[in-house]
């Protein structure tokens, strides 16, 4: 290594890019920004959205040619069973990502253009692939597969992938530090609840349950999509309503969560309409909640010992209210939720339970940008 210790994180999605800079020497972020509406007049591709993040950090003096720049790190979200850590992108790791595809025909095309685009803006630059789904590749096979004709499964690649990995394994590392103690002697479920909401089951600092499968569908209810359900629902809905393919995933994916049950995905909305007494919005805050609780019953049946259930991103960060009703009446358990330190605002780690509950209840920021910016900092350091 030349003394390069900065990181360019992107996450490239279908109609946006994020990007941040973080020095890795001392954790400073030097930039960050949004470009959105890709596909629009002034942004036509993701081609055209690099460019103008290219042009943003050129303007900043922190530009792609900057010799302080290690590495970008991408998040990437499908990895399949090929990826299970971080990896720098050769041309057969990128074609190895392209087969992904089907699996995440939103995401992974995505993914790829920035990776592409960066290459060819930096092609001597190390670029690292930080997947989604790498900290769910622990998950033992009762875990991973469905119970479903075996291979007919594996022909298609059907298993429990699982997602939000890089927060999940961000959050439960912060949290044991959090209780003072290393990852590895710690249980803990972690609860990421934002637009998108998973749990996950951490055992010693490695995953060992998570609540999406296949895809960032199944599991708990989130702001616009369904969660677990009948998979015969499907089947009802196509048959007997005449729903087709594309109507159905439209509706489980788009149409349905805190959305399709009272017309609002935001948290902020749903507890606000709440509070002024709106059935509607209490039916649906009482599902999510209701969804929420089974995953923590369950991951505390699969751990059998937990140390700490802990919240994460824009709900599980925020809303008292859920943090509240989520974890009330489990005193039996060894919950104890402390009303006042939940009520608290902060921006930082923190313990919102009773002085002497048995198990922990922690808020923890997430930080996914950091977290892949770590992992891809650690790769090119051991390479250099
Ligand atoms: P994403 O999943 O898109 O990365 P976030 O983790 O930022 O999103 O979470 C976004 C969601 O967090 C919003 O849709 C909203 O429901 C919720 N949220 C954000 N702030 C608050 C708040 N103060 N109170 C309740 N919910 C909030």
């Amino acid at each position: 290594m030349t003394g390069a210790t900065r990181v360019l994180v992107l996450n490239s999605g279908s109609s946006s890019v994020k990007y941040q800079l973080i020095d890795m020497a001392d954790g400073a972020r030097l930039g960050s920004g949004l470009v959105e509406r890709i596909g629009g007049g002034e942004v036509p591709d993701h081609t055209a959205a690099l460019d103008l993040v290219a042009e943003q950090l050129a303007a900043n003096g922190t530009g792609l040619d900057s010799p302080a720049l290690a590495a970008v790190g991408h998040r990437v979200v499908h990895g399949g069973t090929r990826f299970t850590a971080p990896t720098l992108i050769t041309d057969e790791v990128l074609q190895a990502v392209r087969e992904l595809v089907p699996l995440a025909p939103l995401h992974n095309p995505a993914n790829i253009t920035g990776i592409e685009t960066t290459r060819k803006l930096r092609p001597d630059l190390p670029q690292v692939a930080v997947f989604d789904t790498a900290f769910h590749a622990t998950l033992p096979e009762s875990a991973a597969r469905y119970a479903i004709d075996t291979a007919t499964a594996d022909r298609y690649s059907v298993r429990r992938y699982g997602f939000h990995g890089t927060s999940h394994q961000y959050v439960s590392r912060r949290a044991a530090q959090l209780l003072g103690k290393s990852p590895e002697s710690v249980n803990v479920i972690v609860l990421h609840l934002g637009n998108g909401a998973s749990a996950a089951a951490v055992a010693g600092g490695v995953c060992v349950d998570t609540s999406m499968g296949l895809t960032p569908l199944e599991g708990l209810v989130m702001g616009t999509r369904s969660g677990d359900l009948d998979p015969a629902v499907l089947l009802h809905l196509h048959r007997v309503g005449g729903l087709s393919v594309d109507e159905i995933d439209d509706l489980l994916n788009r149409r349905s969560g805190l959305a399709g049950l009272c017309g609002d995905n935001d948290m902020r909305e749903v507890t606000r309409r709440l509070d002024q007494g709106d059935p509607q919005a209490k039916l649906a805050f009482d599902i999510y909640v209701h969804r929420l609780r089974k995953y923590v019953g369950g991951y505390y049946a699969v751990l059998g010992r937990v140390d700490a259930v802990v919240f994460t991103a824009g709900v599980g960060e925020n809303a008292v209210p859920v943090r509240a009703a989520a974890m009330a009446g489990l005193e039996a358990l060894g919950i104890e939720l402390d009303p006042a330190r939940n009520s608290a605002r902060s921006r930082e780690p923190r313990l919102v339970s009773r002085e002497g509950s048995r198990v922990a209840v922690a808020v923890v920021p997430t930080d996914e940008e950091l977290e892949i910016a770590r992992q891809t900092f650690s790769l090119v350091s051991d390479l250099g």
